[in-house]
C-alpha cells in the first residue's frame, strides 16, 4: 500500500521545526514514523507534508534531575529498556518499553511520538499516567508542562496544540518503600494492550501509604482507578486487601471499548486480574 503524495522538511533545529509545523498548510511531525506511516499508507491519515524530526539534535537521551528521569521526545523504546538510569530509577518503565511490539518498533519507535499518538491500547500512556509524569511541550511561545492526567484528552487527541511538539517528559524516580509494576494482556499479532494496567504504590511498615493505579485498552484515555486507589491507602497490604481494591476498577471504567477481539465485557474483567497481579507485584518491588 502506498501513501498520499506529500511534501518532506527534515530541519536541523526545533525552532526551524516548530516554524514549519506552524506555517506550512496541514504540517505533520514524523518521529518514527510506526504509528503514522501505517495510519498513512492505510490513508486514514493523509497529511500534504511531514516534518521529520530525526535530525534535531538534543531531543533524545535521558537524563536525572533531582527526583526525576528527563527523557527527550526522540528516544527510542529500545534505548529506554537498555538504559541503566531507567532500568535502576524506575524499572517499570524499562520494562514497559522492553515488551512494546518487536524489535524493529522498539528499534524505530520513539517516547515522544507514542505519547503524542495518544493511542488507547500503547503502554506508554498508561504507564506515564500511574507514574504522574509529566510532558514538557514546546511552541513559539516556549515550553509548558502538561501532567499526564490530563495530557491524554480523548483517542487519538493529546493536549498539545497543532504547532506545539512535544520534546521531553519528567518521570518521578521510584524511591525506597516505593514499588511499581505494568501488567498487560499483548495482543498476539501486535503486542499492543488489549488491556494494560500500571500500578505504582508507596508503603511503610506493611501499610499501603500511597497508590496511583491506571488502566489502558479499555477508554478513550488511560482511566484512574481511584476507587481502587482509595479501598488501598490507610491498609494493611495482604492477598485480601489487593483484591478488594481490584474488585474496584469496573467502577471507573464506564461504556468500555470492545471489538471482535475482546469485548468490553471481557476487557473490564482483564482489568480486574491485571489489576490484582500488578498490586501484588508492584508491593514486592516496594519491599513488602
Ligand atoms: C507492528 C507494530 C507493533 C506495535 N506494538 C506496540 C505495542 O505493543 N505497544 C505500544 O505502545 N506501541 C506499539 N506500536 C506503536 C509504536 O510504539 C510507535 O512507535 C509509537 O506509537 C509512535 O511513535 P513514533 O515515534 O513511531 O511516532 P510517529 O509514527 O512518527 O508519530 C505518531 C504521531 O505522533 C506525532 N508526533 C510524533 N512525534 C511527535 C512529537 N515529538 N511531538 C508532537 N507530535 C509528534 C505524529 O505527527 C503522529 O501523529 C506498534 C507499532 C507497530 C507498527
Amino acid at each position: 500500500m502506498q501513501t498520499a503524495p506529500f511534501d518532506y522538511y527534515r530541519p536541523e533545529t526545533l525552532a526551524d521545526a516548530i516554524d514549519l509545523l506552524s506555517t506550512v498548510d496541514g504540517a505533520r511531525p514524523l518521529a518514527g514514523g510506526h504509528s503514522l506511516l501505517p495510519a498513512m499508507k492505510l490513508r486514514v491519515a493523509n497529511p500534504p507534508a511531514l516534518v521529520d524530526l530525526s535530525r534535531i539534535e538534543g531531543l533524545d537521551g535521558i537524563s536525572r534531575n533531582g527526583d526525576s528521569l528527563s527523557i527527550g521526545a526522540l528516544t527510542k523504546h529500545a534505548a529506554v529498556a537498555a538504559s541503566e538510569l531507567v532500568q535502576g530509577d524506575c524499572s517499570i518503565l524499562a520494562d514497559t518499553a522492553a515488551h512494546i511490539g518487536d524489535p524493529a518498533v522498539r528499534n524505530r519507535g520513539t517516547i515522544g511520538g507514542s505519547i503524542a499518538h495518544a493511542d488507547p491500547a500503547a503502554d506508554y500512556p498508561t504507564v506515564l499516567t500511574a507514574l504522574g509524569a509529566t510532558i514538557t511541550v514546546t511552541g513559539k511561545s516556549g515550553d509548558r508542562s502538561i501532567p499526564a492526567d490530563d495530557y491524554f484528552v480523548d483517542m487519538f487527541t493529546p493536549a498539545h496544540a497543532d504547532g506545539e511538539l512535544v520534546t521531553s517528559v519528567e518521570v518521578p524516580v521510584i524511591g525506597d518503600e516505593q514499588g511499581g509494576d505494568y501488567k498487560k494482556h499483548r495482543h498476539p499479532a501486535s503486542s499492543y494492550a488489549v488491556v494494560g494496567v500500571a500500578a505504582v504504590v508507596s508503603a511503610s511498615d506493611g501499610t499501603c501509604t500511597a497508590a496511583r493505579i491506571a488502566i489502558g485498552g479499555i477508554t478513550g484515555t488511560p482511566e484512574r482507578a481511584e476507587a481502587a486507589e482509595a479501598a488501598l491507602v490507610g491498609q494493611v497490604v495482604s492477598a485480601e486487601s489487593i483484591a478488594e481494591a481490584s474488585s474496584k476498577v469496573a467502577a471507573a471504567l464506564d461504556n468500555p471499548l470492545g471489538d471482535v477481539y475482546a469485548s468490553g465485557e471481557y476487557r473490564v474483567h482483564l482489568a480486574t486480574v491485571l489489576t490484582r497481579r500488578a498490586l501484588a507485584d508492584a508491593f514486592i518491588d516496594a519491599g513488602v
